[in-house]
């Protein structure tokens, strides 16, 4: 496995490549690797030839008063997941390679990033757009996958893709769960042995929401509440819980036949963001 901080040596490896004609995949991180992330990889494994991985904690996609500093980092035990996972290049620039020029410029979201966790983060998706610009504009990989559980990021990045002609096929990756539901995450970690017995409820939420819209609630805010309520009783604090169209990330009251929506919440356990999401085609 090559690794490397370099943009030239990993560039030199990705375009030998792809002159043998071989598939090149992607999967950007932020590293702290866990199932989640090991989904992606095996899953990149599957539709392209040879898997770049990357490992980047980006500081512009965090706020003055989040978690950069805490951030879990774990570098051998990343290495090593990777190796095992036959993984051909791993990427773990600096933040001087990746931010040169000390960032002079800026790319600003409209409306997607105005809702859900865009609307509670702000520069939140400006930071991950430009960071994931410049890894497609130094990986060129022909497809890269994301992640579910991020499903905000990756209705963003697609647009990005289009929006700005990068040449990569998008691929989305079903959210990886633990044996009680809770999906797996880097920030796991944070969350004590209290708190991480509770933390399943906002699966649990999500799914009664999505139990009754199949069970025929068009109007689903009432169970919304009470679910928020309960989530509250529990001892989250919730940023946000609802459905969502899934293309324009909007929230709804009503919900109809033939369309497709997202049923997303994000919650506090202590210091700890928690956020999933369950797809609902009707
Ligand atoms: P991160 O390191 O948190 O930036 O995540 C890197 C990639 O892994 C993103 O595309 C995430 O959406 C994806 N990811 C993180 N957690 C999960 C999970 N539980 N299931 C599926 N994908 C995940």
């Amino acid at each position: 496995m090559l690794v490397t901080g370099s943009i030239e040596d990993i560039q030199s490896a990705v375009r030998l490549w792809k002159r043998q004609k071989l598939r090149v995949g992607f999967v950007p991180t932020m590293g702290a690797l866990h199932e989640g992330h090991l989904e992606l990889i095996r899953t990149a494994r599957q539709i392209s030839d040879r898997v770049v991985v990357s490992i980047f904690v980006n500081p512009s996609q965090f706020g003055p008063n989040e978690d950069f500093n805490d951030y879990p980092r774990n570098r051998d035990a990343d290495l090593n997941l990777c190796r095992k996972q036959r993984v051909a290049a791993l990427f773990t620039p600096d933040e001087a390679t990746i931010y040169p020029t000390g960032n002079l410029f800026h790319i600003s979201l409209t409306e997607l990033a105005d809702t859900m966790c865009g609307a509670s983060r702000p520069g939140f998706f400006e930071g991950i757009v430009q960071v994931i610009n410049k890894l497609f504009n130094i990986v060129e990989p022909d497809v890269a996958l994301f992640g579910q559980k991020d499903f905000q990021q990756f209705i963003i990045l697609k647009r990005m893709v289009q929006e700005f002609n990068h040449q990569t096929e998008m691929v989305m990756v079903p959210v990886q769960r633990e044996h009680d539901g809770l999906a797996y995450s880097s920030r796991n970690s944070y969350l004590n042995r209290e708190e991480r017995a509770v933390a399943p409820a906002l699966y649990k939420s999500l799914s009664i929401i999505a139990a009754a819209i199949h069970n025929g609630e068009n109007s689903p805010e009432v169970v919304i509440e009470s679910q928020r309520n309960d989530l509250e009783e529990k001892g989250f604090k919730i940023d946000y819980l609802g459905v969502f169209s899934r293309a324009r990330l909007r929230p709804v009251t009503r919900v109809s036949a033939g369309d497709q929506y997202v049923i997303a919440g994000a919650v506090y356990l202590g210091k700890t963001r928690l956020i999933d999401n369950i797809l609902l085609d009707l």
